[in-house]
């Protein structure tokens, strides 16, 4: 019998310097059936982001259009940018049977949940607070003042944990990817997503099949 199920949500959450952006490519790379979920900012692309695949990027005028026209399933400011999740992108991409990934802060998240529940919600956790500082001096990317703003930030962050699925704390890479892999198939394995699969399997049973 084969086996069908619906697409679930996976959510990774956690503070900047966490190894969230590595472990989601590594899952990407690993799993054709997730689909990206690409959010709309108002922030400047970086070097190298292309609009349309690592994000839409948009003014706020339109942002705050699209907003208040209730095109987002979710949607937050971080950092002083605006950021926010397409519904029906999301939706067709969960009817058409792909999981979907989603790399957003906690605030967005938490807002999700309250529509999506199905799936799994990850919280990546850095070794500890000196051990993330480093990591963040060792990127070379952020000035003295960015750094000490995204170890607050990483406070507040931590401070919502205790809600998620799934804790995952990335002091070796490898080790959390594997972690990360299991936590997503057994949330893959929730009755929830193969609401017919017992059904199914006792149609046949009663005729012997
Ligand atoms: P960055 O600007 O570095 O790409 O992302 C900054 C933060 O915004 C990250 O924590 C990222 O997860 C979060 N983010 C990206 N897209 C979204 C989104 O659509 N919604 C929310 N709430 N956060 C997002």
């Amino acid at each position: 019998m084969a086996r069908q199920r619906s697409g679930i949500v996976l959510v990774l959450c956690a503070p900047s310097g966490t190894g969230k952006t590595t472990l989601t490519k590594r899952l990407l790379a690993e799993f054709s059936r997730f689909a990206y979920s690409i959010s709309y900012t108002t922030r400047q692309p970086r070097t190298g982001e292309v609009n349309g695949r690592d994000y839409h990027f948009v003014t706020v005028a339109e942002f705050t259009r699209l907003r208040d026209e209730g095109f987002f399933a979710e949607w937050a400011e971080v950092h002083g940018n605006f950021y926010g999740t397409p519904l029906q992108a999301t939706l067709d991409m969960l009817r058409d049977g792909r999981d979907v990934i989603f790399d957003i802060d906690v605030q967005g998240a938490s807002q999700l949940r309250g529509s999506l529940r199905r799936g799994c919600y990850v919280f990546i956790l850095p070794p500890s607070r000196a051990e993330l500082e480093r990591r963040l001096r060792a990127r070379g990317t952020d000035d003295e003042p960015t750094i000490q703003r995204r170890l607050a930030n990483a406070a507040k962050e931590l401070d919502q944990a205790h809600w998620f699925n799934a804790w995952i704390v990335n002091e070796d890479l490898e080790t959390a990817y594997d972690e990360l892999r299991a936590a997503y198939i057994a949330a893959t394995l929730s009755p929830s997503c193969s609401p017919d699969l017992v059904g199914g399997l006792m149609e046949g049973w009663r005729e012997g099949r």
